[in-house]
């Protein structure tokens, strides 16, 4: 394990990325990074338009004018909730706009389902679609030996899935409601073919990402993936400088492989976010807004902070983040996300924020399908209600079940 631990007690937030030790420009290690952030009047008017249509869809929906602002009220007092405030970054990325990389892209018919989906959920307190967005880890093969990995337990086995099941599954979970779907591993880019088979059968009406390590993302497999329909990437970084990332992912050469990703991403229009487990270390040795800097660097459009959890690789470890720990967190996630000069950064996605104040929306907006096909609320808490492919095998697909096991921890989001 890394140990970059300083005394918690002694904790400074560094805010320059020159004072880091060892930090080593984004931009000259990837080259010129684009800028696809919609700002001033721009900004002001897409804002507009989103909104707009969204009290659109409400008041289609529900149909009567006094019902709608309510409703509409509700649908925005989530976001708010999730984000703190009012989150005004949006960017432009291959002709669509993203505010977040779990958001169908705008505008789009997958979008506007989802705004329906939430009013309807609100009218009629249906839950019955509990997948609109899927996780799926679609191969147990990865070449990664990661610290915090919360598949460890399921890799390097024999596959679960042929071609043909993950077709099956994708239009099992189409069918029952889901117009968002990232797929995972083990490594996804170890099955790019099968991939785009998928994109190019269900793109039209799911929006696809893929989330990686980095390995096997030459240009031409991204290429691949971007003319199939591939609205979007999440690559795992976990450190600015390469030699600790490397040796938490426990394998050489995964951070250049990693950079080359964003950047292939990046040329092929691709809406780029990358992933980081934060742990208690790297937060007590000052090294978040350096990351922060660094991703600003690099372009990327999101980023994904992830707490640690003791599941997979990180079993039985001491490694869930305290109090204090948390609340770093949660000042960087408010101020770098809403203070003026941090306005030309990346959005920082933070769960931990919205699921310990309105609970998660995993089980009910989001379920993940691992590697062995076991269906949970969420990636972090193994909870399997059932597994997909005993119903493939019995060829009873139609039977699988809605009802989850909710997030022990946090309750979901109504
Ligand atoms: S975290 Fe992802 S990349 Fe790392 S070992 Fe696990 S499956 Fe592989």
């Amino acid at each position: 394990m890394i140990d970059l631990s300083a005394p918690a007690t002694k904790v400074k937030i560094n805010y320059s990325p020159k004072n880091a030790s060892g930090y080593k420009s984004a931009s000259s290690a990837v080259g010129k990074s684009r800028k696809t952030q919609v700002r001033g009047l721009h900004n002001f008017f897409i804002w507009l338009a989103i909104k707009l249509r969204i009290f659109f869809l409400v008041i289609m929906t529900v149909r009567s004018l006094k019902k709608a602002i309510e409703y509409y009220r509700q649908i925005i007092h989530l976001r708010e909730n999730v984000w703190n405030g009012n989150m005004k970054k949006i960017y432009r990325v291959g002709g669509k706009y993203f505010y977040n990389q779990y958001t169908p892209a705008w505008p789009s018919k997958q979008y506007d389902e989802m705004i329906v989906r939430e009013t309807r959920r609100r009218i009629f307190h249906e839950t019955s679609h509990s997948c609109s967005f899927v996780f799926f880890a679609i191969t147990r093969k990865c070449p990664l030996r990661c610290e915090h990995c919360f598949e460890w337990d399921n890799l390097n086995k024999k596959e679960t899935f042929t071609a043909k099941e993950l077709d099956l599954i994708v239009d099992h979970y189409k069918k029952q409601g889901m117009f968002q779907m990232h797929l995972s591993g083990g490594e996804p880019m170890l099955r790019v073919r099968e991939m785009v088979e998928l994109l190019n059968k269900h793109g039209n009406n799911v929006d696809f990402w893929v989330l990686t390590s980095g390995f096997n993302c030459t240009r031409e497999n991204l290429s691949l993936l971007k003319q199939a329909g591939l609205k979007g990437i999440v690559v795992s970084i976990d450190h600015y400088i390469a030699e600790l990332h490397d040796a938490f992912r426990r394998k050489a050469g995964s951070y250049d492989a990693a950079l080359k990703a964003v950047q292939y991403a990046q040329e092929l229009q691709l809406a780029t976010a990358i992933s980081i487990c934060v742990t208690k270390s790297f937060l007590a040795a000052g090294h978040l807004w350096p990351y922060a800097e660094f991703a600003r660097e690099l372009g990327v459009e999101f980023v994904q902070l992830l707490e640690p959890r003791n599941i997979g690789n990180y079993k039985d470890q001491d490694v869930l983040l305290d109090e204090m720990h948390i609340q770093m967190l949660e000042d960087f996630f408010k101020s770098v996300n809403h203070s003026k000069e941090t306005s030309n950064y990346p959005t920082f996605s933070y769960h931990g924020f919205h699921q310990r104040r309105v609970g998660c929306f995993a089980g009910s907006r989001s379920i993940y399908i691992d590697s062995a096909g076991n269906v949970h609320s969420c990636p972090f808490c193994h909870t399997a209600a059932y597994n997909i492919k005993s119903f493939i095998d019995n060829n009873k697909l139609a039977e699988v079940p809605q009802k989850l096991n909710e997030c022990p921890r946090f309750g979901k989001v109504v």
